[in-house]
């Protein structure tokens, strides 16, 4: 097949989060499958730094915004290590910013009008691009209109009868919603502006937008595909989800094997594989103890935490229970994140008063991610809601064991530890239901009662966890075939 994927982020060229680094790894696992993969993505000012070879292509790009028609050229690179291609739109003033969707003090006030362009410049790409794409990939809000503009504009859906749109929703909180005023940057009839198509109590939603008018729906864990059609966990969009439950898929994300090996990765301390794993990690403990600052303890459990400092990553669960601990345990914590400054100042007032057990660190640092899930004994997850989850994955392969609230796609990848569970090898981790303190707390004090106590049970643990399989050559083949179900649809109904 030849296949065309959209993102606005896609790793190591623009990242925010997870979705950077699917939109990264999907691609190469699809290649391997022996499709031909190209990935389009705005350039950013991030990218541009990140590859300043980036060459000119042939394409050239004339995209109506409102009253005027903008010109945009675009480059090429590829992913590393890879023959995908990968094409950047060139609209400086709208992409050669300081962030990606905002400054540090507010979204940026034209999101509607950049992301309009860049889904304009995709759709437009397809007709310039050699050959006919059977599948156009779009993820997320900031690809949301590119299914309307497909079913909706005459000469398109004229044109591209025999393309597929599968729209891949990553986090469904992030809706892109706009004010009404910005439906005429889309450029779409507002006949469309309607509850069941693209509207959200008043309001323009981009990501309802992509849900309703795509060929094809995932996400990205099976047990969030049923969650979002909730009212708990349904962000206000439960009931188009439910309206086209028929569609949507949980296809669980991969890791990127290259990136994430303990035996090869360069940032580690101490590199170990499944045989020597005790050795290695040890040794990477007692380094981040001394990089962090914290007093060398060999026995002592080590817990790390890494992730967005959002609401969604449970910190108000965990802040109690780390300050309740400090005072209590000896157990110490390593913590990295970035993000709302009202988490930030909790987290610094924690690592201030408890320099001996709490070390913070306050900012995204790719080799201080990677230290952590190898030194640490176990991670701690207590997310209130997870669409996959990349950070217990990496844990996982990384031998540090996954604690966990059971949602999304935590829920279908760590299984609880219970006699049955360690009986069966099955058990890999800890989980627990409830989103409390008493019971992250309960569920903490079972793991490192094991770690302490339970030496064979917690080797057998993570020997399960290290042999598991995640790569992404599995989901990748999980798409093929979802990509072949909408495919066949579509041309079936023509
Ligand atoms: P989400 O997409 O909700 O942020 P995921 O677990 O799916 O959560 O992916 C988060 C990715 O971002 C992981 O690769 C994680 O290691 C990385 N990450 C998050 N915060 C940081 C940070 N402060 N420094 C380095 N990496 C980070």
């Amino acid at each position: 097949m030849k296949i065309l994927l959209a993102s606005s982020e896609i790793a190591p060229f623009a990242k925010t989060g997870g979705l950077a680094d699917v939109c990264a790894a999907l691609p190469v696992a699809l290649e391997q499958l022996g499709h031909e993969v190209t990935v389009v993505m705005p350039a950013f000012r991030s990218a541009l730094q990140y590859d300043r070879q980036l060459r000119k292509t042939d394409f050239q790009l004339s995209i109506p915004i409102k009253s005027q028609t903008l010109h945009a050229e675009v480059l090429g690179s590829s992913l590393p290590d890879s023959n995908v291609k990968l094409l950047l739109v060139d609209y400086p003033p709208y992409f050669d910013r300081q962030g990606l969707y905002r400054d540090e003090h507010q979204d940026y006030p034209d999101n509607c009008e950049r992301f309009t362009f860049f889904s304009r410049a995709v759709v437009q790409l397809l007709t310039q691009l050699p050959g006919t794409i059977d599948i156009l990939h779009c993820n997320d809000w900031q690809t949301g209109l590119i299914p309307a503009f497909l079913k909706l504009e005459s000469n398109n859906a004229s044109r591209f009868q025999s393309l597929a749109s599968l729209f891949t929703i990553h986090n469904l909180a992030y809706q892109g919603l706009f004010s009404q005023h910005d439906m005429p940057a889309t450029g779409l009839d507002w006949k469309f502006f309607n509850w069941r198509q693209m509207e959200y109590y008043g309001k323009l939603n981009l990501l309802k937008t992509g849900i309703v008018f795509a060929d094809g729906l995932n996400t990205v864990s099976p047990t969030y595909a049923l969650e979002i059609q909730t009212p708990e966990l349904g962000c206000g969009l439960d009931g188009v989800l439910r309206e086209r439950s028929h569609l949507l898929e949980g296809i669980l994300n991969g890791i990127d094997h290259r990136a994430w090996n303990p035996r090869t990765d360069p940032h580690l301390f101490c590199n170990y594989d499944s045989e020597n794993w005790r050795e290695g990690k040890a040794k990477g403990k007692s380094a981040l103890q001394e990089t962090v600052g914290l007093p060398a303890a060999p026995e002592s459990p080590l817990i790390g935490v890494i992730g967005r400092l959002s609401a969604q990553k449970g910190w108000d669960i965990l802040t109690p229970v780390i300050e309740r601990w400090a005072n209590t345990r000896e157990v110490q914590w390593v913590i990295l994140g970035t993000g709302d400054p009202h988490f930030q100042r909790k987290l610094e007032a924690l690592a201030r008063n408890y320099p001996q057990r709490v070390a913070v660190r306050l900012e995204f640092s790719e080799a201080c991610a990677h230290q952590i899930e190898a030194a640490a004994d176990l991670f701690l997850m207590p997310s209130h809601y997870e669409p996959c989850g990349l950070n217990q994955l990496y844990s996982l392969r990384y031998g540090t064991v996954p604690v966990v609230r059971q949602t999304g796609g935590l829920a279908d990848t760590v299984v609880n530890t219970t006699a049955e569970t360690l009986a069966t090898e099955r058990a890999n981790g800890f989980s627990f239901r409830d989103a409390t303190t008493v019971a992250l707390e309960e569920t903490l004090d079972r793991a490192s009662q094991m770690y302490q106590r339970q030496p064979n049970a917690w080797r057998q643990l993570v020997a399960t966890g290290m042999a598991q399989d995640w790569s992404w050559e599995r989901s990748a083949q999980a798409y093929e075939r979802l990509y072949k179900k909408i495919l066949s649809e579509k041309r079936h109904d023509l």
